[in-house]
């Protein structure tokens, strides 16, 4: 079928667009291959010519006929009113839809089609896909956008209209046809080698050819520039050059990289090495307000990194990077900021704290190794070793959010309102010397430093602020300690008793709360517990040779406990005197009014 043009004297095929909808109405519409790109398809599938009337500069050209220089807009006007004179316009209306504009100038795109330099990447296809599959992918995801990336991919456009960057050394001969010669190109490679690359546009043309050059004299030169991502796509080589391995171990971008870096770079490495740049890739998200709306300055949401590091400090800002999964974009806002700055402040202040009980500490005189530490010291050790396993799988991954999952519990649960806090009374009452402080203090030297040791690539600052200040560091600083390597549980045995001891230890802390309630207490030293344990329970206290000493690591003044059927625990008033020195209620006080303990200890200073 075949129709007759409005204006010209001409007939013109009407064709099958796919690309056209339903809903956009019906009837023809009007096809322009050489204004857009459906067009185009469309275009070259019917043998249509490629039509481009208007030029770079919005003027119509010869192939507008009687149209030929006016301005588009101009134009449009005229046709519309040319179209009414020969009686051929039945309608028209002006209609506002979405299209493309210039994000500088705000102003309306025009398509046109313009001759272009291509990297044929169809060739590659096969290859690209298999150094896809070599690569490790952090994210998921990652190979999957990749592949299917390059699935798609026709052609690569590698020329771009832009006054400076890197050129494209082509020259032409008089009837503007390009001359693909390898010598031609390599001689401009080795002049752009000694000179840089903007001789290209310093230069002319004939000091860029080869001094014996026979052929063309009357040759130009391409004023196109290379895409970019051409110029950051084959970063990589520079890390031959400089006798870097390459491949990269790593390559770490934003998640918008895998349509440019993370695909530029294996394209052209593929292409010219046979070989993916990266062995792995590691990619994060975007930074979102506590809304998960995008920053913008208009909608007053940024939230100022500088700011956040001159009011809080580097390590806090640190913290919550480490705190969030950032492989898919994130949110930030002061009230997360304040969550994060209080997980700072604790594991802040439990390190300081375990810094100030090590006073004197000197782990070459006084350090008490694991097998004869005592078991509750052994177990806290063990849960650190653990700990250190896996945040070092953790590093390992990429994944600091569970180093960070990992690390805070310990510090905030096990250590500060278990371990460091039952352990107070021998560190702070026991003499400086006495066994079992010691064999205290060498389990908090191991789980400090292994601590600043861990922590020290999110909050580097604090870390090595913290070793300085510990007097017998082996270091000058934590930035020259190797990273703790962790290790297996020695006695699996001793973590069962002390999973039992810890459900106990659940139970009694209810127990103390509701008599903190009730009134019947205070603070959990004036408590006398009445426990009646099961059997199992029974032998896992004596495992941990807690039959003595759990009123201790239960922090109230005396404990009596029968072994009955299940688990009962009764809180009442312990009866006796507060030792002055160490709180414990006791039986007897001397005239000093310190009990026993204290006496000995306070005999032993004098
Ligand atoms: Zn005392």
């Amino acid at each position: 079928m075949v129709y007759k043009h409005p204006l010209y004297d001409r007939q013109s095929p009407v064709i099958l667009g796919e690309h056209v909808t339903a809903d956009d109405g019906t009837g023809l519409v009007h096809t322009a291959p050489g204004h857009g790109e459906d067009d185009y398809i469309v275009g070259r599938k019917y043998n249509l010519d490629l039509l481009s009337p208007v030029d770079e500069r919005g003027h119509m050209t010869k192939e507008a006929g009687p149209y030929e220089g006016m301005f588009y807009e101009k134009a449009n006007t005229q046709i519309i009113e040319d179209l009414k004179a020969l009686g051929n316009l039945f309608y028209e209306e002006t209609i506002t839809h979405s299209y493309p504009h210039d994000w500088r100038t705000k102003k309306p795109v025009i398509f046109r089609s313009t001759p272009q330099w291509f990297a044929n990447v169809s060739m590659l296809k096969d290859d690209l896909l298999t150094a896809v599959k070599g690569v490790k992918w952090h994210t998921s995801w990652g190979e999957t956008r990749l592949s299917n990336m390059l699935k798609d991919r026709v052609d690569w456009v590698i020329s771009r209209q832009r006054v400076w960057g890197v050129p494209i050394p082509i020259f032409y001969d008089k009837d503007d046809n390009p001359l693909l010669e390898r010598h031609l190109i390599d001689h401009v490679a080795n002049l752009f080698e000694e000179h840089g690359s903007d001789i290209w546009y310093e230069w002319d043309v004939k000091d860029l050819l080869p001094k014996d050059y026979e052929g063309d004299k009357n040759l130009t030169k391409e004023v196109d520039i290379m895409d970019v991502w051409f110029d950051s796509g084959t970063s990589y080589s520079i890390l031959k050059r400089r006798n870097l391995p390459y491949p990269a171990d790593l390559y770490l971008e934003g998640s918008d990289q895998y349509r440019g870096w993370f695909n530029s770079s294996l394209t052209t490495s593929v292409a010219v090495n046979g070989v993916s740049p990266y062995k792995e890739i590691v990619s994060h998200g975007f930074v979102l307000d506590g809304k998960g709306r995008k920053m913008s300055k208009s909608l007053g949401n940024v939230v100022d990194p500088l700011k956040v590091m001159s009011q809080q400090g580097a390590d806090v800002l640190r913290l919550w990077v480490a705190s969030v999964d950032y492989e898919a974009d994130v949110r930030i806002s002061d009230e997360l900021m304040k969550q994060v700055s209080e997980s700072y402040r604790k594991i802040r202040n439990t390190i300081r704290f375990m810094l100030g009980v090590l006073n004197n500490f000197n782990p070459s005189k006084h350090y008490i190794g694991w097998s004869m530490r005592g078991q509750l010291n052994r177990v806290m050790t063990d849960k650190y070793y653990q700990l250190a396993t896996r945040v070092n799988e953790s590093y390992a991954k990429y994944k600091f959010v569970d180093v960070t999952r990992l690390i805070v519990p310990f510090v905030v649960n096990d250590l500060s309102a278990f371990y460091l806090d039952y352990t107070k009374d021998s560190l702070y009452c026991d003499s400086e010397d006495d066994f079992e402080r010691r064999a205290i203090q060498s389990t908090i030297y191991d789980i400090l430093m292994g601590l600043l040791k861990l922590l020290t690539p999110i909050m580097p600052h604090t870390m090595s602020e913290a070793y300085d200040s510990f007097e017998y560091r082996l270091q000058d600083d934590v930035y020259l300690e190797k990273m703790p390597t962790g290790g297996k549980l020695k006695e699996p045995k001793l973590h069962d008793a002390y999973s039992l001891f810890d459900t106990l230890r659940d139970h009694v802390l209810k127990h103390l709360e509701l008599a903190r309630e009730a009134k019947v207490i205070g603070k959990s030293l004036e408590a006398h517990l009445y426990l009646e344990v099961d059997e199992k329970t029974y032998e896992a206290l004596k495992y941990l040779d807690l039959l003595d000493n759990l009123h201790k690591v239960l922090i109230v003044s005396s404990i009596e406990f029968t072994v009955g059927k299940a688990l009962k625990v009764t809180v009442s008033k312990a009866d006796g005197h507060t030792c002055a020195r160490c709180w414990n209620i006791v039986k007897e006080v001397n005239d000093n009014k310190v009990c026993l303990r204290c006496q000995k200890v306070l005999e032993g200073i004098k």
